[in-house]
């Protein structure tokens, strides 16, 4: 498989502090790689060791096959930097400052001129293309800022943050211009904290904490494995407990569930599941089946017309959950679960790395 980013125990040290640590990581070519972490976790320190803005204490990188120590110039033809700061001359035009970037990549006066045009209309800035920079809003910067960096047609971007204090418009104009420029074929590199972006850009995510790699998947990868590792997690047999309230239904002796409801599951309370379901033909004989499971903690019906349940977080309690609406003859319209998102998956890694770590 071909790599746009491949790095080898990459280390940055800032004196004895250690902001990136061993990092070895790959972004496979053609991909919108997201790249998550804390703030202060390394995340910016390693975009500019591979951008050739800083050198590496230790280890290396190689950036479309070149390496970021030995061939520096080459990485840097191949690339493209919006950084988190905008880093445009305030006293040139939006348009001076792309020509600037254009004649640093050698670029011949119409082939600039041309890819000036072309990007100043995709991202809307045309406009103000004769504006000073120190004239415009953070928005207009953010986008000269794209259009500079994409003037040499770089194979890969490094995007630090680029919707960041943006109006849903603007941001939504450029992740529209990012997915357009992967599938001409670009790697993106994206910083972000905004979850809800790197989840529906990424093909794969990377989170660092401490200048450590703390995760590595595709962003369903990540929340799955948070499923299962909830679902491995709790202590109860959800299947034994269903058979054994099967067999003690007769004679309604429900109290060692009670006593299970009030002891065992006391600690899976704070890592409890929220499910809500809408039986059409709801009735009492349901509700008080339901009532009757012992890992279940809350059961209320909802102003609409479901029902929210609060469970022990495991599949097993949903599928029983389910099964006893069923046996009850309910009829189960829709089901909705507040399954884990990548702002739960950031928060587990960086919590469960703070307490390794200790
Ligand atoms: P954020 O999300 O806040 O932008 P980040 O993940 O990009 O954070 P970095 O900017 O890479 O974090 O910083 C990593 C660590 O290195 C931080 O603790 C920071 O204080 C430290 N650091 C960064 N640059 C320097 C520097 N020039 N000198 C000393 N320490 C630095």
């Amino acid at each position: 498989m071909k790599y746009a980013i491949e790095t080898f125990d990459l280390i940055k040290k800032y004196g004895d502090f250690l902001a990136v640590d061993k990092l070895n990581l790959k972004v496979k070519d053609k991909s919108i790689f997201g790249f998550l972490g804390p703030n202060g976790a390394g995340k910016t320190t390693t975009i500019k060791m591979l951008t050739c803005l800083i050198q590496p204490s230790s280890g290396t990188a190689k950036v479309s096959e070149y390496d970021i120590v030995e061939d520096p110039n080459e990485v840097r033809q191949k690339i493209g930097m919006v950084p988190q700061l905008v880093s445009l001359y305030g006293d040139l035009t939006a348009r001076e400052n792309a020509e600037l970037c254009a004649d640093y990549y050698g670029l011949p006066k119409d082939l600039k001129e041309e890819r000036i045009d072309e990007l100043m209309e995709l991202v809307d800035i045309k406009y103000a293309q004769n504006k000073l920079v120190r004239q415009l809003s953070g928005g207009q910067k953010q986008k000269v800022s794209v259009v500079a960096s994409l003037v040499h047609q770089p194979e890969i971007l490094f995007l630090d943050e680029p919707t960041i204090g943006l109006d849903p418009t603007t941001k939504s104009v450029l992740w529209d211009l990012i997915q357009e420029l992967n599938h001409e074929g670009r790697t993106i590199i994206l910083c972000s904290h905004d979850m809800y972006e790197v989840d529906m850009l990424c093909d794969h995510v990377g989170i660092i904490d401490k200048g450590l790699l703390a995760a590595y998947d595709t962003p369903q990868g990540l929340k799955d494995d948070i499923l299962e590792n909830q679902d491995k997690k709790t202590g109860l047999n959800i299947s034994q407990i269903m058979r054994d309230l099967e067999e003690n239904s007769n004679v309604n002796n429900i109290s060692s569930f009670q006593k299970l409801k009030g002891s065992m599951i006391e600690s899976e309370k704070a890592n409890a599941r929220e499910i809500s379901v809408k039986i059409d033909n709801m009735c009492a004989p349901i509700m008080e089946e339901l009532e009757k499971l012992p890992f279940i903690f809350e059961i209320a019906p909802t102003k609409s017309g479901r029902i929210s349940i609060k469970i022990v977080n495991s599949a097993d309690a949903v599928t029983a959950v389910l099964n006893t609406i069923i046996k009850c003859q309910g009829s189960i319209s829709s089901i909705s679960t507040k399954d884990p998102s990548l702002e739960d998956v950031f928060m587990k890694v960086t919590t469960k790395h703070e307490v390794e770590g200790e």
